[in-house]
């Protein structure tokens, strides 16, 4: 399997906080990787600079093969906005467009026309088990409905990487567990990477591999649920 997306040393300062000391990190095509470890270790930081949101101190990013951490912030923002797809925590949607401009935005943002983007944004609705909630406003979506939506927006740009800030952090226990199983379904479905913060065991538990981060460094590797090689 191919390296798509790798952090080599990557170090991270805030004032005389070290948030990564040193990390080496390489996600493979199709790969599943949780990022476990307690708060304040620097996973948010570690996701933050493999993403192009943050630039690190030192160390260097790189994207299918090329150096993509010292690029300028256009075409990092342009990178974010082609490569990459994002899913958080809760409060991405944007309350007043319904569900399917919600998920049609990425690509109106990078020039597909409105119709042409919500008739694309249409097609993820079925797959993810959002039947008839096309026309519905955020609002009126259950909080693991909402998840959907923004696991559809994060891939309707076909993204080579999805990443997710504690993606389940604001669903209960079960509704957590169906959103997982339906983010990893739909990056594997379309041979993306995924890339996920939790604190969770039972979230990381549907990734291939879980990497552990204390106090900036990379402590544990472990083999999860699908079992791939390890480095
Ligand atoms: P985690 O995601 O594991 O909770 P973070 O990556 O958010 O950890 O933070 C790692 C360390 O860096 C913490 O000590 C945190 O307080 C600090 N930190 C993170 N972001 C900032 C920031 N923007 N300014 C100052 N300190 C920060
Ligand atoms: P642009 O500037 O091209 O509009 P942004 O930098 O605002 O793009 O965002 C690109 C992607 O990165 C978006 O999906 C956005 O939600 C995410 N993003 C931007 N800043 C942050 C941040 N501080 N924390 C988490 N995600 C972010």
């Amino acid at each position: 399997m191919s390296d798509v997306l790798s952090g080599h040393f990557l170090t991270k300062h805030f004032g005389h906080t070290t948030a990564l000391a040193g990390v080496d990190i390489t996600i493979r095509q199709e790969e599943a990787v949780a990022i476990m470890g307690p708060s304040g270790s620097g996973k948010s930081t570690l996701l933050h600079c493999l993403a192009g949101i943050m630039k690190p101190d030192e160390g260097e990013v790189h994207l299918m093969g090329h150096r993509v951490d010292n690029l300028g912030e256009r075409r990092r923002s342009e990178l974010r906005r082609t490569r990459f797809g994002f899913v958080f925590q809760f409060g991405q949607l944007l309350p007043e467009l319904p569900a399917e401009e919600n998920v049609a935005l990425p690509l109106m943002l990078g020039g597909v026309t409105r119709t042409q983007a919500v008739r694309q944004a249409r097609e993820w609705f079925a797959p993810l088990g959002l039947q008839g909630m096309e026309t519905r406003r955020p609002g009126e979506l259950s909080g693991g409905q909402a998840q959907r939506v923004a696991i559809a927006r994060a891939l309707v740009s076909r993204p080579a990487v999805v990443f997710a800030d504690e993606p389940t952090g604001a669903l209960d226990q079960t509704t957590g567990q169906e959103t997982m199983r339906l983010l990893v379904e739909a990056t594997k479905h379309n041979e993306a990477c995924l890339v996920v913060v939790t604190h969770d065991p039972n979230v990381a538990s549907w990734c291939d591999r879980t990497v552990e981060v204390r106090d900036g460094r990379l402590t544990a590797q472990q083999a999860t649920a699908y079992t791939t090689v390890l480095p």
